[in-house]
């Protein structure tokens, strides 16, 4: 069974990984409505650069998601909305279980009642815990070891027990670092507050940080400082098309890592970095940050094989200085 019904519901569109997909769903001739609450997202990104249809509200609204269903023809749902703090989900667990959970289970209850059947998730490399085996496959044993990995996992589990009962399919994509910015220039990451190594280097090299952090050096690695597998963004983005694409010709539920299957430390990192921005950066040696496995990188051998996934950018220098491009005209020094 195929579908030809290209318009597509979006959640977290207004938000990093989820403005990069809207910007390639309309490259390939989607229909795109995005439904973000702003509390992260950003509204000028979507008026501005994406110039889609913006219906602000939230997942736990399911008064407002029955109307947004009821006035639209959706063949599927891209489901990008979650908070993603690692640590303010550990001191504050209510408000992600409530968003990433509840917020789910709302919204897909009220595409059962609107029989819409597709659905693409946002899952994550933190349902793993700390790897037993590198690089990590799908079969590799979950153990999230903070609430934020607790509830992505909880809603994988949702969703193979809504296929059994109700024929929900979906496409469960666990990510690994996503990093970089659409090369046009024209959208990026910028979150408030700001917790990722990437941005972070680039705040410093623009003078808007002292130094950054390096969180930890004790770690057993080779230079002492966590590895991990960082994924352009425009890389995410195509592989939720062909995963979009997978299930509107009939696919059915499956989970794919998305990653480039090679480490960079935190020290490989900012040298890059440096290289990229052309000087050095202030940096200083801190504590290990709660909650930080050693190493994270991840086998994306299935979604190759299964979905033709093929990463354009897969060089961290071309990563950082896409996201080096977006920094730069995004926090101007004024
Ligand atoms: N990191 C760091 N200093 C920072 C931010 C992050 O040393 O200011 C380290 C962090 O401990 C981790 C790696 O950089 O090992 C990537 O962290 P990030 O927050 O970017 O992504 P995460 O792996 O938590 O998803």
């Amino acid at each position: 069974m195929s579908d030809n019904n290209k318009t597509i519901l979006v959640t977290g569109g207004a938000g990093y990984i989820g403005s990069h997909a809207v910007l390639s769903l309309k490259k390939a001739g989607y229909q795109v409505t995005i439904l973000d609450n702003l509390v992260y997202g950003h509204r000028d990104i979507v008026e501005d650069v994406l110039k889609v249809e913006l219906i602000e509200g939230d997942t736990n609204d399911r008064a407002l998601l029955n109307n947004v269903f009821a006035t639209h023809d959706f063949s599927a749902v891209m489901h990008f909305s979650a908070y993603a703090y690692v640590g303010e989900s550990v001191t504050d667990p209510a408000k992600y279980y409530r968003n990433n959970v509840t917020g789910t289970l709302t919204l897909l209850e009220a595409m059962l009642a609107a029989s819409v059947k597709n659905f693409v998730f946002s899952s994550t490399c933190a349902t793993y815990g700390i790897p037993e085996k590198i690089p990590l496959t799908e079969d590799h044993p979950q153990h999230p070891i903070n609430p934020y990995g607790m509830t992505k996992l909880m809603v994988e589990k949702i969703l193979s027990d809504f296929d059994a009962a109700y024929g929900l399919k979906s496409v469960i994509f666990r990510y690994f670092n996503a990093a970089g910015a659409d090369p046009d220039g024209a959208i990026g990451e910028d979150h408030d507050p700001e917790t990722h190594l990437i941005p972070l280097v680039l705040q410093t090299a623009l003078g808007h940080r002292e130094f950054i952090s390096i969180y930890g050096t004790d770690y057993p690695t080779p230079d002492g400082t966590c590895i991990r597998d960082y994924i352009h963004v425009n890389d995410l983005a195509s592989a939720h098309i062909l995963g979009l694409e997978y299930l509107l010709k009939g696919g059915e539920t499956e989970i794919f890592n998305l990653g480039n299957g090679s480490g960079f430390s935190v020290k490989d990192v900012i040298e890059t970095a440096e290289k990229v921005v052309g000087k050095e950066v202030a940096k200083k040696i801190g504590d290990r940050r709660p909650g930080d496995p050693p190493v994270l990188v991840g086998s994306s051998e299935k979604a190759r094989k299964i979905l033709g996934w093929n990463p354009e950018y897969p060089d961290l220098y071309d990563i950082i200085s896409h996201a080096w491009q977006w920094h730069q005209q995004r926090h101007k020094v004024d």
